[in-house]
């Protein structure tokens, strides 16, 4: 066994409260051994006025939008589907998807997530990227039956069946898989009743967009007579393994609903706020006890994947929506962020504690921005930006380092992205 000991810092606990201590993980097992006063390791990262904290987890994530970043912004979320992103998506290659994804991973590294969800296209590229890169991820291939006839549709399901059977377990178990149908208005309900239970079968979770806009929710409420998630229930799509996507428009009876069958959600809120789509309930389900992760959505819609910037967004439109200032508090989108990110995608990680996988983020908190530290909660919640984080551990192995990513050539990775980018948009045009 070769260990790594996170030396000198203070570390933030499950029930985060925050003690000085060091972190000892098993870079065989990938696990972390013992937290406090661990005794030597075999090697040893320096955490001095650092704080330890889980690696974020980016619940809900399109990688490879990376490469539409600022391409068409302030349009609601249809419009710019339809006029922007569908026909640039049309041209995708295998080698975009792969740089797109490779500049999301430099990016989710270096803010400190160490785990992410992925529903998108060219699936294997992005498990090839994430096994070289270290990270985890629940990746899904993501089936969109609009403008197809019935055999592409279908298609485009086996595809992301055989992509989940294929890869579930890759790369160490790091790479676990998903089926993920685009949302409840995109994709045909025969073709769902139908692939659900393949799914169920092949044992891996789903994951989709539901309740987003209200445009997206009045369709279905005035062909079905019944809520999205009503409907989404009765075709067998709310399992405990199973995670949604931003559930802004959901109802008390939905609600009540997605937490009695143990669904999680993801909240994505400046996604949400910037094609102003609303205010996900986040007080509701949490009263209810849904898992609530926390997501960016892809980067064309954010326009970052920094997670620090999505728990302060959580908390405040949170309270903004709700009026109330002690709604969505620093400790709950902390959680969010760290726990209720990896209950939702199943991985045994989110917690400092022996036994838990030792996926971390070391935050440099001696800055003016971080400075003092009355709480250190509100501090990550509030104060603190992914360019503060100083390493990234996932798996037990060292991916980042004093802010450099040791697995991927951040210069050839940005510049790789740009041309790409560029020749994309162009092909599109
Ligand atoms: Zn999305």
């Amino acid at each position: 066994m070769a260990t790594l000991r996170i030396a000198g810092g203070r570390v933030l606990h499950p029930d985060l409260s925050v003690t000085e201590g060091d972190v000892l993980v098993d870079d065989e097992s990938g696990e972390i051994v013992a937290v406090g006063d661990t005794g030597d390791g075999d090697e040893t990262l320096d955490a001095a006025g650092c704080l330890v904290m889980p690696g974020l987890v980016n619940a809900h994530c399109h990688a490879a939008m990376t490469l539409l970043r600022g391409y068409a912004d302030d349009k609601p979320l249809e419009t710019w589907l339809r006029e922007d992103v569908w026909p640039v998506e049309a041209e995708l290659t295998d080698d975009d998807i792969r740089a797109g994804t490779e500049l999301a991973l430099v990016e989710l590294l270096k803010s400190g997530t160490t785990a992410f969800a992925d529903m998108y296209f060219s699936m294997p590229e992005v498990a090839e990227a994430v096994a070289d890169a270290g990270l985890r991820a629940r990746l899904g291939h993501g089936v969109v039956g609009v403008g197809k006839d019935e055999d592409d549709a279908r298609a485009d399901h086996e595809e992301s069946l055989a992509f989940a059977r294929e890869y579930d377990g890759y790369a160490d178990g790091r790479v676990q898989t998903m089926y993920t149908p685009h949302s409840l208005t995109t994709v045909d309900e025969a073709l769902l009743r139908e692939y659900v239970p393949a799914a169920r079968e092949a044992g891996v979770p789903l994951h989709f967009h539901a309740n987003e806009t209200r445009d997206e929710v009045d369709p279905i409420v005035d062909e079905r007579g019944e809520r999205p998630l009503e409907y989404a229930d009765d075709v067998g799509m709310l399992g405990e393994s199973d995670f949604v996507a931003h559930g802004v428009h959901s109802d008390a009876a939905e609600i009540a609903l997605i937490a009695e069958r143990g669904t999680a959600v993801v909240h994505c809120p400046a996604s949400n706020m910037k094609l102003a789509s609303g205010a996900a309930p986040i007080p509701a389900y949490r009263r209810e006890g849904v898992t609530v992760a926390l997501g960016t959505d892809g980067a064309a819609s954010n326009n970052d994947l920094d997670l620090f910037d999505e728990m302060r967004d959580a908390a405040m439109l949170g309270k903004h929506a709700a009026n109330d200032a002690s709604a969505v508090p620093a400790e709950a989108v902390v959680e969010m962020a760290t726990a209720g990110g990896a209950d939702a995608l199943g991985f045994d990680a989110g917690r400092i504690a022996a036994g838990k996988k030792a996926d971390l983020a070391v935050v440099d908190f001696e800055a003016a921005h971080l400075t003092p530290t009355h709480d250190a909660v509100s501090n990550l919640a509030y104060a603190t930006r992914g360019s503060d984080v100083k390493h990234t551990v996932c798996d037990g192995d060292v991916l980042v380092r004093d802010r450099e990513v040791l697995t991927l050539d951040e210069d050839a990775v940005r510049e790789r992205a740009t041309e790409r980018a560029r020749d994309l948009v162009a092909r599109a045009e």
